[in-house]
């Protein structure tokens, strides 16, 4: 699936692209034909400013077309630090010494019921590496502890590599995407971050879709840590990657999320020469858009506040909100204890900020969930979504959604704000019928019905 030699004989060939080729790729990709490997490394080096802002008002339309003005909201969920594994870039890695905590049933419960209070309906599980202690069992009790006492409705699980068996648990339960990131597609520089360790084995992770699919899992998410390897080389391995799970599985990436290199204890940036500036990084996740048009591109909240909003505008789909990266770390009130992120974090906005700041620009914060509990996930999903049927759901679900977040989470202001613009929206809906519906919806939940959805 991943060949180093000839991704680099690709991006070779993609190098110094003339002004025609640029101009006949970006039409192909403004009518979502597929890329070829040489397009996509020709667009990564295109280097005009004309050209690379033609590239980024396509990447642009290409998401208000597909997705129209939602944004889809989450948490992560840091539930255990303890890591077997030594990755060089992490704070949690084996070496760092300090008081490693794992949450007990009971303290996840609270945690959930706090993100529950901050609106949050989806999740993302983070847990570190730990047979002993933190095994399969522990991550899938923990998962029907916040299923079973909160509102949180999904919980997409970012676990290391596993094996097949273990996977099936993960299904069982009822998990939303099963997210990992490769890291690094170069197998020297992956060979050369994980040391002496289990994640250590470079086929091993790559493969771990595989069994997760084998395992009944059809819901995937991969992602690269930038910063570790050449950017361009890490896009053609995410695009290989997609296009080998599309041709033997029938589904692609669900998501795909693009973290950069955030210092954290124990390293220093310094020692990473592939860290990416944001001219960068900002063409990577729109050529990302044009590549693999029907992918969610998530992103974290290790960008700051400007750089989310100007990629929301031209790609991204899915952004965390009111992030915590240490164990643990969501409070009622502010309690004495002493922090370890697992990295520093750029935007430290509440979810009520961000989700106001998203509404001022037009965009609609999503809760929605619908999709998932509906069964229209895997190939199902993206047959909809290729389709174009899915914006005929999808924001309306989302309107839906954000009423229950304005009535139950917002203050004031959203309140008065938020329902002038949800109306505003829900009138823009073409289909007649879906639009009587969903106004009838939304003053059900006015009232305080809860949970509708198509
Ligand atoms: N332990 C599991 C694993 O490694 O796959 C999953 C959870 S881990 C907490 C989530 C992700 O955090 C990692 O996959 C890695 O890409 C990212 N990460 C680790 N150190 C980071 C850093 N210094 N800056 C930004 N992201 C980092
Ligand atoms: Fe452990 Fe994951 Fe951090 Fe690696 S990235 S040290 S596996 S928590």
């Amino acid at each position: 699936m991943i060949d180093k030699t000839y991704i680099n004989k690709v991006l070779k060939a993609a190098q110094n692209p003339t002004m025609e080729e640029i101009q006949m790729i970006m039409d192909k990709a403004r009518k979502r034909l597929k890329l070829n490997h040489v397009e996509v490394a020709m667009l990564l080096n295109a280097h005009r400013p004309d050209q690379l802002r033609e590239i980024y008002d396509i990447a642009g339309t290409l998401k208000e077309e597909i997705y129209g003005s939602r944004v889809v909201i989450f948490a992560p969920l840091y539930i255990s630090d303890f890591c077997v594994n030594n990755c060089k870039y992490c704070g949690y890695r084996r070496d760092n010494k300090f008081d490693r905590r794992k949450l007990t049933q009971e303290e996840i419960k609270r945690q959930a019921i706090t993100l529950e209070k901050l609106g949050h309906k989806r999740l993302a599980l983070e847990v570190g590496e730990h047979p002993v202690e933190t095994p399969i069992d522990y991550v899938v009790e923990s998962i029907k502890t916040i299923y079973d006492n909160s509102s949180i409705r999904r919980i997409n699980v970012n676990i290391a590599a596993t094996t097949v068996e273990e996977y099936k648990q993960l299904h069982e339960v009822g998990i939303g995407t099963y997210i990992l990131f490769q890291e690094t597609y170069d197998p020297d520089a992956y060979a050369d971050q994980h040391p002496k360790s289990r994640k250590g084995d470079y086929d091993y992770h790559l493969h771990a879709f595989d069994r997760a699919f084998e395992a009944g899992i059809d819901d995937v998410g991969g992602g690269v840590l930038f910063g570790l390897a050449d950017w361009k080389f890490e896009v053609m391995g995410l695009v290989l990657h997609n296009e080998y799970l599309e041709e033997k599985y029938g589904v692609g990436f669900h998501t795909i999320s693009v973290p950069r290199l955030k210092k954290a204890d124990g390293m220093r940036l310094s020692d990473y020469p592939h860290m990416i500036n944001d001219e960068q990084f900002k063409r990577l996740v729109t050529v990302l858009r044009l590549a693999v048009p029907y992918v969610g591109l998530i992103l974290s909240t290790r960008e700051n506040k400007e750089m989310r909003e100007e990629l929301i505008q031209h790609g991204v789909s899915q952004i965390s909100a009111g992030s915590k990266t240490e164990v643990g770390g969501y409070h009622d009130e502010i309690e004495e204890i002493e922090e370890h992120d697992q990295f520093e974090l750029a935007d430290e906005r509440s979810v009520l900020e961000v989700n106001k700041d998203l509404i001022r620009r037009g965009l609609i914060p999503s809760y929605c969930t619908a999709c998932y509990r509906k069964g229209r996930t895997g190939d199902r999903f993206m047959r909809l979504a290729k389709g174009g049927t899915i914006g005929l759901i999808c924001e309306p679900n989302a309107l839906m959604t954000l009423t229950e977040y304005v009535m139950d989470y917002g203050d004031e202001d959203l309140i008065e704000h938020g329902l002038k613009f949800i109306f505003h929206h829900a009138e823009t809906i073409k289909h007649q019928t879906v639009k009587d519906k969903l106004k009838n919806n939304i003053y059900r939940i006015i009232k305080g019905e809860r949970d509708l959805y198509f």
